[in-house]
């Protein structure tokens, strides 16, 4: 299937858009079971829990966090992770892309392609 091939425009190959898979939302559902597994047993530790719950929540939040970024990441080039606005929704593409690596010349390049 050719037909989905964009052009990415910082390494200028026409690539495949890499998106999310199912597996990185299974993987989001687990990071929430394993917070939410976390709260519910930090109920049973105690006075512990004073000590501990500080370590809880940032191992928590970092964990949900970084699910989050993985499963609802944008669209990119596979070669060299810019985020492809071409492969994204139109209203997105309008927005524009949150990549960091991307210049502020390359983002107003691909708007200006993209209009
Ligand atoms: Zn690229």
């Amino acid at each position: 299937m050719s037909h989905d091939l964009v052009d990415c425009p910082r390494c200028r190959a026409a690539v495949r858009p890499v998106r999310p898979s199912v597996t990185d939302r299974l993987l989001l559902a687990g990071c929430w079971l394993v917070a939410m597994s976390m709260v519910a047993i930090g109920g049973l530790l105690g006075p512990f829990l004073f000590v501990l719950s500080p370590f809880l929540i940032a191992f928590g939040a970092s964990l949900v966090r970084t699910g989050h970024e993985r499963a609802f990441r944008e669209p990119h080039c596979g070669r060299c992770e810019t985020i492809l606005p071409d492969a994204l929704p139109r209203h997105r593409a309008m927005m524009g892309a949150r990549d960091p690596h991307a210049s502020s010349q390359e983002v107003s390049l691909a708007r200006k392609a993209h209009a």
